[in-house]
């Protein structure tokens, strides 16, 4: 009698154990960031009360952050910056380029107006993760990246993620991608001191273009450019803004 209740004990205890180690799984492998994502998002949120957007009383696209909060950021940093991966700042992706800060990816993405039957180029691939973003509120997007091995690395990861609606490209983005467009929407993740005249005659009419403007690393704006049915582009600065320089293919 006793024997049995020692033993039945024990298979408690092994049973308690085995529990233990099963619904802790994600957290001993390092790989359950959901209450990272949770927390990241409500540092984007007390961000955006700061923005222009909701001065002039504009709410903010929900549908931006629930992609978000379930976007694994951390599957697009290298390894060593993984833990960051969820804090609201850009990190180094390598090439010195970095990945952009998530409330200024919230906010891009936010100002194209992502709709269901959008086509949507980005210029400036990185990590893919802007990519990754868009993906889920648009029908196609077509990203550029110049420096091969970032475009070739994002390339294979979306591809193991899923993204199957992101066409990526090697090249230089200033000349847009022709065969992929017309675009609803273009975003570029790198700053020049203009836009460049292809990628506005690659934007449909009412379509919306986000980019930054001004020198690399100094005075920078975010700036929304939209084209009116006439084909005329209305353009209107944001907030400023750093981000690593537009590059050029002679370079
Ligand atoms: N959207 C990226 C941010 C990457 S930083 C992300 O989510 O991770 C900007 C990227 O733009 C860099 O990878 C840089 O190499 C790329 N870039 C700069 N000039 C470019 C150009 N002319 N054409 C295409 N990509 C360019």
């Amino acid at each position: 009698m006793t024997m049995i209740l020692v033993r039945s004990r024990i298979t408690c205890l092994l049973y308690a154990l085995v529990m233990l180690v099963v619904s802790g799984a994600g957290d001993v492998f390092g790989d359950d960031y959901s209450r990272e994502r949770a927390r990241m998002i409500k540092v984007i949120e007390a961000h955006l009360r700061g923005t222009p957007l909701e001065r002039h009383g504009e709410a903010f696209d929900q549908r931006v952050l629930d992609v978000m909060a379930r976007t694994p950021r951390h599957l697009f940093v290298p390894e060593a910056e993984r833990d960051e991966a969820y804090a609201n700042r850009p990190l180094p992706i390598g090439y010195g380029q970095t990945i952009s800060q998530p409330f200024i990816v919230a906010f891009m993405t936010h100002m194209l107006r992502p709709a269901p039957d959008h086509v949507v180029l980005e210029v400036g691939t990185g990590s893919g993760y802007q990519a990754a973003v868009l993906a889920p509120l648009v029908r196609q997007v077509c990203t550029i990246e110049i420096i091969p091995e970032l475009g070739e690395s994002a390339r294979k990861r979306l591809e193991e993620l899923n993204y199957g609606n992101v066409r990526t490209r090697i090249g230089d983005g200033y000349y847009g991608w022709e065969d992929c467009g017309p675009f609803d929407g273009i975003v570029v993740t790198a700053a020049a001191d203009h836009l460049p005249p292809p990628l506005i005659e690659q934007l449909k009419p009412d379509g919306r273009m986000i980019m930054p403007v001004g020198r690399p690393f100094v005075m920078q704006h975010l700036v929304l450019a939209t084209k009116g049915d006439d084909e005329r582009l209305y353009t209107r600065s944001l907030m400023p803004v750093a981000f690593v320089p537009f590059r050029r293919q002679a370079e």
